[in-house]
């Protein structure tokens, strides 16, 4: 089955400044957002949810980490996407 092969995704980060914490996205490879929950995740290209996918150790194939788009809709409208249609767009339902 094809799928999305997004090697990075963003992840809600709690950042210290000036004294006041503050969350905000960073970019993260899919190994950095292990064990992110799954509402602090999002696509860097169209802000959609995304599921991570990790290859078990024991095996040498199949496809290496990464993430894909939760929605088809939003793999369709990304150019990420592996279903993309070829005009990019901002997911109908960001994750913000
Ligand atoms: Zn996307």
């Amino acid at each position: 089955m094809p799928y999305d092969m997004m090697l990075t995704c963003e992840k809600r980060t709690l950042y210290k400044i000036g004294g006041a914490y503050e969350k905000r996205w960073k970019e993260v490879s899919v190994a950095d957002a292990v064990g992110t929950a799954t509402g602090d995740l999002r696509c860097v290209h169209c802000g959609g949810e995304v599921r991570l996918h990790h290859r078990k150790v024991t095996t040498t194939t199949g496809p290496q980490d990464h993430a894909e788009h939760r929605r088809r809709q939003d793999s369709e409208g990304c150019k990420a996407g592996h279903y993309f249609q070829g005009e990019h767009r901002r997911s109908a339902t960001p994750i913000e």
